[in-house]
């Protein structure tokens, strides 16, 4: 039998992910195999090796679900795509294709959705079984190094360009600037946000660096400054929107007292604490809280065109490229916070 070199989360018990030979996937009806170009490491792929995630995962499964490659075999029935083919792979690996939001094109709300790299597995490997339908081309112009990042500027994407809306001079806040954060504020910039305030701890100061390189008009060290102080030195009522990129659930607290009457708040980061909140302001102050999950077809076709276009400086943010035998290294770096992002390259020699 054929095997390969895959990342794989075999029990729900921290760092319990290993390199490990197995079988190279068989394509079914309607499915593709890629030889993966490269594949981006996500918060969530750090979180599962640690078991600080909010999803149920099934173990064992290979991880990464932000990936790209080459089409190598074709399933039957599968139409558009040669052998041959760059694609990037969109992330809802498993959807029932029945139910309203799959026939309203919400397909990453399926109930029944599951993703590649908990569900199903992923492209930490030198192949990866995907179905057609998930695929976008690529043009030549994008490498996969940079293609592979399409996924997390969907996330963004999705979260501040279509479950928000920036009118250009909006004064919009970011809390968290880990690759999410990072992201979600560029997509703000683009959008026209200004100011635009990217806030987070003192350990997070290359990051916030790179937040005013990606269109920042200021950033926060929150052990070092008020950021209410600073919101309302823009505005006495408060940011027009707040995105709360935090893997974590008690800022949503600040988030709420940093809109203004009548704004809104976007969460996109999540994390398993359960926590008491005060919610009168959401009521009293008229605000919208908007929670963000994934993407779909329209979102994946624009950061593809983004990307190619070089205007989300997707540079900024990768700050290691190893093959698949060091993902621990780029793990350790993400979690560690020396990068920002690290990217595998499982086919490079
Ligand atoms: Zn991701
Ligand atoms: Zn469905």
């Amino acid at each position: 039998m054929e095997t390969h070199t895959a990342v794989v989360h075999y029990a729900l018990e921290p760092l319990a992910v290993e390199l490990r030979e197995i079988p190279v996937p068989d394509v079914g009806e309607g499915e593709v195999l890629l030889e993966v170009g490269a594949v981006s490491v996500c918060g969530s792929d750090v979180h599962q090796a640690h078991k600080t995630h909010s999803w149920p995962v099934n173990v064992p499964v290979v991880l990464g679900h932000e990936f790209c490659g080459t089409v190598a075999r074709i399933g039957r029935g599968v139409r558009g795509f040669r052998e041959g083919d760059r694609v990037v792979s969109e992330t809802a690996a498993e959807i029932c294709g029945e139910c309203l939001l799959c026939r309203t094109g919400r397909y990453n709300l399926c109930p029944s959705r599951k993703g590649f790299g908990y569900g199903i597995d992923g492209a930490m490997a030198q192949w990866v079984r995907v179905p057609a339908r998930c695929l976008h081309r690529i043009p030549d112009s994008l490498p996969f190094d940079i293609a592979c990042l399409c996924e997390p500027h969907a996330v963004a994407y999705q979260s501040m360009c279509v479950n928000s809306v920036i009118h250009p001079g909006d004064l919009v806040v970011v809390l968290g600037p880990g690759p999410i954060g990072l992201l979600c504020a560029r997509m703000a910039a683009l959008s026209g946000a200004d100011p635009l305030i990217v806030a987070g701890v003192t350990a997070d100061g290359p990051r916030l660096e790179t937040a005013r390189r990606l269109g920042a008009t200021r950033t926060v060290d929150l052990q070092q400054e008020d950021l209410d102080e600073v919101v309302r030195g823009y505005s006495a009522i408060g940011a027009d929107l707040v995105c709360d990129a935090t893997g974590a659930s008690r800022p949503l607290e600040a988030a709420l007292r940093l809109t203004r009457p009548d704004g809104q708040v976007i969460k996109v980061g999540w994390s398993p604490d359960a926590i008491a909140l005060d919610m009168n302001p959401l009521v009293q102050r008229n605000l919208r809280l908007q929670g963000s999950f994934s993407h779909n077809y329209p979102v994946w076709e624009r950061v593809i065109h983004l990307l190619n276009r070089g205007l989300t400086m997707p540079e900024a943010i990768v700050g290691m490229r190893a093959p698949l035998q060091n993902w621990r290294e780029a793990f350790d770096a993400m979690h560690d916070r020396r990068v920002i992002k690290s990217v595998l390259l499982p086919n490079k020699q």
